[in-house]
């Protein structure tokens, strides 16, 4: 279940967001994506999804060859997004929000499935029925996520998760997302919250103008000095 990024190119028009980005995320890691505003990780997360085709380069997981493959694809093969800014649908109701989740899925266990995020997250279960606009913005960061556990992804890559949340509700979901990974699932984090990305993942990519221009261990990124420098203060 590894996922393997070779030279990856995603343009718009001449603006390359992305730029030959080579990555992979081995079965049971937590990789984290650094960089700056506009330094292509949201362009490397919608090409990963699907949403846009990238220009040149390959993208593998499990084996399978997902580049020309649309999103639906990619949602069979176990990647699921938790995107920016959450897109949960507001108008829709908690429960009606996790049943999309499972949109894709052929089998009778959807059901259970949404119990089971019930189980884990409480608040979600004591708003079933209500619309999702009157979740607060940490609990929509919740509902987002166990949207995307409800396609039983063996990969969750998460967009910026901790934007806009309380210093509590950022605990909860880094704390969520060691939870998941400790329970298998592979984790594909990108943020700017460099501190806490750094203490949760088992190893980091910093990209800069749509290149990787560093990347290892987490420590030893967090211990890098012109890297602690250049993101840390701003985490
Ligand atoms: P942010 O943290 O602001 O989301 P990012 O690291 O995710 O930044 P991207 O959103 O991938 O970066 O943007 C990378 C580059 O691509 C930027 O120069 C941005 O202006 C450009 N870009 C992103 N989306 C589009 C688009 N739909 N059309 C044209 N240019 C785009």
């Amino acid at each position: 279940m590894s996922l393997e990024v070779t030279g990856l190119e995603v343009a718009y028009g001449r603006t390359r967001a992305v730029r030959g980005l080579t990555l992979r995320v081995e079965p049971g890691e937590i990789v984290t994506v650094l960089g700056a505003n506009g330094a292509g990780k949201t362009s490397l997360l919608r090409a990963l999804q699907g949403a846009v085709k990238p220009a040149g380069g390959q993208i593998v997981y499990n084996g399978h060859d997902l580049t020309g493959q649309g999103a639906a694809a990619r949602v069979r093969a176990g990647i699921a997004l938790v995107p920016e800014g959450r897109q949960i649908f507001v108008s829709m109701t908690v429960h009606e929000n996790l049943l999309m989740g499972g949109y894709l899925r052929g089998d009778d266990k959807l059901n259970r499935d949404v119990e089971a995020i019930y189980d884990r997250f409480p608040n979600l279960a004591s708003r079933r029925d209500m619309r999702a606009s009157v979740l607060s913005g940490g609990e929509q960061q919740m509902l987002a996520v166990g949207r995307a556990l409800v396609a039983r992804p063996s990969l969750v890559m998460l967009d910026e998760p901790s934007l806009g949340l309380s210093p509590l509700f950022v605990e909860r979901l880094f704390g969520l997302i060691r939870e998941i990974n400790a329970e298998g699932l592979s984790i594909l984090l990108v943020e700017q919250n460099t501190h806490m990305a750094l203490e949760t993942a088992t190893r980091g990519y910093v990209l800069e103008l749509g290149q990787v221009t560093r990347e290892g261990p987490a420590e030893r990124l967090a211990a890098d000095a012109s890297m602690a420098e250049a993101y840390l203060g701003g985490g």
